[in-house]
């Protein structure tokens, strides 16, 4: 009995593990990806449409022609890392929010809000490269399968006494449908931040921006921090102290990438 207890999540955690390992690009970290791409890309297409639906989109032609010049660039770049994504670039007018994501399937979007802080192309270009390497590295996938996991191992300790009970199923569902927030509520871990500022930088890069605005970039989102609320980047992609140390040590290489692209 009590190696029932032991042995099956062990058992659903390596099955899973193996069936599910996908080498992150440009880092080369290995991720577990349990559900197929081409599910969260639908959900997410999905939620797009919804969004694009409920919330006003910005007719500002400088913004528009901005984030379009720097999201056609940034996904050129990143093409051979997301080979079947839709792409599709949003301005939504909320200048108090300062924010933006990318969804699985390419599609991208920032508030206007955004403006405040990402001043010009290259600023731009740090964003968006932040958010779609978000995406081509799957963080939404792992944080999925990470739930699903977890929840699979609590139900597999429960299936030798009982048939799986209704908060099981519960559970499962809960973890499948965090799917449908990803890229828009779930704060990144700190982990997922840094690949991401190191995967964007990369691409920025190589679309020909200067990766040195990164450190300003950053610096001006610390400063918009107040007492009660950080910006809302900054709370759905946790920044910390380390950031900065991080993403200049990171310099040379994407500087080398950017004067090799002139
Ligand atoms: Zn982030």
């Amino acid at each position: 009995m009590l190696l029932r207890f032991v042995c099956m999540p062990l058992l659903l955690g390596i099955l899973l593990w193996f069936s599910g390992c996908r080498t992150v690009p440009h880092t080369g970290r290995s991720a577990l990806h349990l559900v197929p791409t081409e599910r969260l890309t639908s959900m997410a297409s999905i939620q797009f449409e919804r969004l694009k639906r409920e919330a006003p989109i910005s007719r500002d032609a400088n913004y528009n022609a901005m984030l379009r010049r720097v999201g056609e660039r940034i996904a050129y770049v990143a093409a051979p890392d997301m080979p079947n994504a839709q792409w599709e670039f949003v301005v939504f007018d909320d200048p108090g929010r300062v924010n933006a994501f990318a969804m699985p399937g390419g599609k991208v979007a920032v508030y206007t809000g955004i403006f405040k802080v990402a001043k010009t192309e290259n600023d731009l270009a740090v964003v968006v490269g932040h958010e779609i390497a978000h995406v081509s590295a799957g963080h939404g996938n792992e944080r999925v399968s990470q739930q699903l996991l977890a929840a699979g191992g609590a139900m597999a300790l429960h299936v030798g006494m009982e048939d799986i009970d209704s908060s099981d199923q519960q559970m499962l569902a809960a973890a499948y449908g965090a799917g449908t927030t990803i890229g828009l509520i779930l704060p990144y871990s700190r982990k997922h931040e840094n690949e991401a500022d190191e995967i964007g930088l990369i691409y920025a890069a190589k679309a020909g921006y200067d990766p040195r605005a990164a450190v300003g970039f950053w610096e001006r989102m610390e400063a918009q921090k107040t007492g009660f609320s950080p910006p809302e980047f900054l709370s759905t992609h946790p920044s910390d102290s380390n950031r900065l140390d991080k993403i200049n040590a990171l310099m040379p290489k994407a500087y080398e990438i950017y004067k090799n692209h002139k």
